[in-house]
């Protein structure tokens, strides 16, 4: 009864290799879910790549990566606040950087812990988190400062980066900690600012190579259904002759949590509507492909199995068989990684 993902991990590995040559100054991102490998499998990965820092998501991600046997320097990319008690704790310890966005905290942090290391975020056109870059601090007393960070947009422009960077150096020296520039404008910014640069990257890392992964489900179940029959959770009627075919993958894999996507194109909103239809029709695409196509859902999914609804006469699949499912990496818990 298993979610699968299959990873030629040779593949996965030389992309990694390849994308961190032409990104010097790269620092891995493990936060949340580990990217779909969890982050006991991406610690011991960035171990073996031989950088020497590791960025997490938030406080509560530094003891996962440290079991799993990551040694070096942990950034925090969450920005600390006042209350937060494992992010406060972490302020002692030696190798964990800290991320500070607003200038109370700043004030708060040289005053409770006055020899934190610590990054100073700066507020870019993304308004998450960050200072102010036309109102930097200059002054960080006995704090060790580590460099400044800027967050950029999915797509960030070189231009905004150059602009934050100018701003921040002039500021103070210090490193420029970047996200989500092309590997073509990192490479022109970092030769063109006198500091050193660093590129954080998780997505273009762990996920960069698509073609070394593959998800999978098993198929646990096959019931024959004639058309009035009820079935499920909700007893709905069937409206056709089919076959409930029974998957594991379920909410608690996070599989069709239904989370939103951003729709730009006339192609994704044409999708959007041809789901809706579906669903106003009481049935939902399902992530998983049998006989080539992606089949609905018969009822929505439950905590470890889904149950699929294939009309006709023929299944097209047996008990037992893998059946491909596509899932977004950043919400999936694989129940096995199986390397090849
Ligand atoms: C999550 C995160 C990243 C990595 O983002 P990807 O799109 O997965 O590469 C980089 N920088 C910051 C500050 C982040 O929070």
């Amino acid at each position: 009864m298993t979610l699968r993902l299959t990873l030629a991990h040779d593949e996965w590995r030389a992309h990694q290799r390849a994308l961190i040559s032409e990104v010097p100054g790269t620092v891995p991102v493990a936060k949340g879910n580990g990217y779909g490998f969890g982050l006991d499998m991406l610690a011991r990965e960035s171990s073996e790549l031989g950088t020497d820092t590791l960025a997490v998501g938030m406080a509560q991600e530094v003891a996962a990566v440290r079991t799993a046997g990551w040694q070096g320097d942990v950034v925090v990319l969450n920005p600390w606040r006042p209350g937060d008690v494992a992010a406060t704790t972490l302020l002692d310890d030696p190798r964990v950087i800290t991320m500070i966005s607003r200038s109370e905290d700043l004030e708060a942090v040289s005053r409770s812990h006055p020899h934190a290391r610590v990054q100073l975020e700066i507020e870019t056109s993304m308004h998450r988190h960050g200072l102010p870059p036309n109102d930097l601090p200059a002054e960080l007393g006995t704090l060790r400062f580590e460099g400044w960070s800027i967050h950029l947009p999915a797509k960030g422009s070189l231009h905004e980066a150059t602009e934050l960077a100018r701003r921040a150096l002039q500021c103070r020296k210090g490193a420029l900690w970047l996200s989500h520039l092309s590997v073509a404008d990192y490479g022109v910014l970092r030769t063109s600012v006198d500091a050193p640069t660093r590129m954080r990257i998780g997505t273009r890392l762990w996920l960069g190579a698509p073609s070394a992964l593959a998800t999978t489900a098993d198929v646990l179940d096959i019931h024959r259904i004639r058309r009035g029959e009820r079935l499920g959770y909700h007893q709905s009627r069937a409206r056709r002759d089919g076959f409930i075919v029974v998957a594991s993958g379920g909410t608690a894999h996070g599989i069709a949590l239904g989370a939103p996507v951003p729709q730009r194109s006339l192609r994704q909103r044409a999708v959007t509507i041809a789901e809706s239809v579906l669903e106003a029709t009481g049935r939902t695409l399902s992530p998983f492909t049998i006989g080539g196509r992606k089949r609905p859902f018969a009822e929505p999914p439950h905590m470890h199995s889904s149950m699929l609804w294939v009309a006709g006469d023929e299944p097209g699949v047996e008990v037992g068989q893998d059946i491909p499912m596509t899932c977004r990496m950043t919400t999936t818990t694989f129940d096995e990684i199986t390397l090849v």
